[in-house]
């Protein structure tokens, strides 16, 4: 898969995307990371990305031509082809004002053959970038960053570990925070290939369950005694009451929007019972 970042800060990149998980997707080829400087789409002796803002106010704003100029020089696909996936590619506009960025839509751009990211600066990127360029805004959350180029680098992340073959254990991903059975994973089904829900084998759209390493006791902190039981019923069972109690606790509304089991929803309804009683 390929990223195409288009920034006017190339160097910013250099640091995030070279550690870890994408420094190896890089190094075997299971992605590509292409950083544009805008300014070299520029045709100006100053190299102006950036203008007054029509109408009066604060700031600068990013002009729409090098932009343009930049995903036309990369040879972006006609956006109606981009629109109705004929063509595994898609423009995303960087913005506090989009769509907020989750698991989902993550696991939506991991089977793309191309995802161009455009970072914002200033007040903000001429709105016709939007409008007739980009094919979504994304936001990474509700507040204001002073670019595009940390969101990029979170998409990249989140994208490049969901690629077959990154994290080195396929289980990972789906046992994960948010993670559901279907993120490049076959769908779980039991022994008569009937499905079953998500929950009984994967996060299932709940946060990740506690994990614990040696020593077994840190400074009187001891490790729960049903992981060090050995039994992999209980381990199952306990973690996945915590999973739910951590959901229950910090996120509540995921709940709404996960298939529970028959396990979960029992222990649900005992948690909830035994907060209303404190
Ligand atoms: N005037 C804008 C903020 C501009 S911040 C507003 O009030 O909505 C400058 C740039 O940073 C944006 O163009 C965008 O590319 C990036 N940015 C800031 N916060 C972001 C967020 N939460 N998610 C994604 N991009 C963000």
């Amino acid at each position: 898969m390929k990223f195409e970042l288009i920034t006017i800060f190339p160097d910013f990149f250099r640091g995030p995307l070279e550690y870890g998980i994408v420094r190896r997707a890089r190094e075997s080829g299971l992605v590509e990371i292409n950083i544009h400087d805008l300014r070299s789409f520029t045709k100006d002796k100053h190299r102006t990305v950036d203008d007054r803002p029509f109408g009066g106010g604060e700031g600068m704003v990013l002009k729409p031509e090098p932009i343009f100029d930049c995903l036309e020089f990369l040879r972006v696909a006609a956006r109606q082809e981009r629109i109705s996936h004929q063509v595994k590619e898609s423009v995303v506009l960087l913005s506090p004002q989009g769509e907020l960025f989750n698991q989902r839509i993550a696991a939506e751009m991991s089977q793309l053959d191309r995802l161009f990211l455009i970072c914002g600066r200033y007040e903000g990127v001429d709105e016709r970038v939007s409008e007739y360029l980009a094919d979504r805004e994304i936001s990474v959350g509700d507040f204001v960053l002073s670019g595009g180029e940390l969101p990029a680098a979170i998409i990249v992340d989140a994208v490049t570990r969901l690629l077959p073959g990154a994290l080195g254990n396929e289980a990972s991903a789906r046992t994960e925070s948010f993670g559901t059975g279907e993120v490049n994973c076959r769908l779980p089904v039991d022994a008569e290939g009937k499905r079953i829900p998500d929950s009984t084998i994967s996060a299932g759209g709940l946060l990740d369950y506690p994990h614990y390493t040696r020593p077994s006791d840190f400074r009187g902190m001891v490790v729960p005694e049903a992981l060090a039981s050995g039994d992999h019923e209980a381990i199952r069972r306990w973690r996945r009451k915590q999973a739910l109690e951590k959901t229950l606790r910090n996120r509540p509304e995921l709940l709404d929007r996960v298939d529970l089991s028959k396990e979960d929803r029992e222990i649900v309804e005992r948690l909830k019972a035994l907060g209303s009683r404190r």
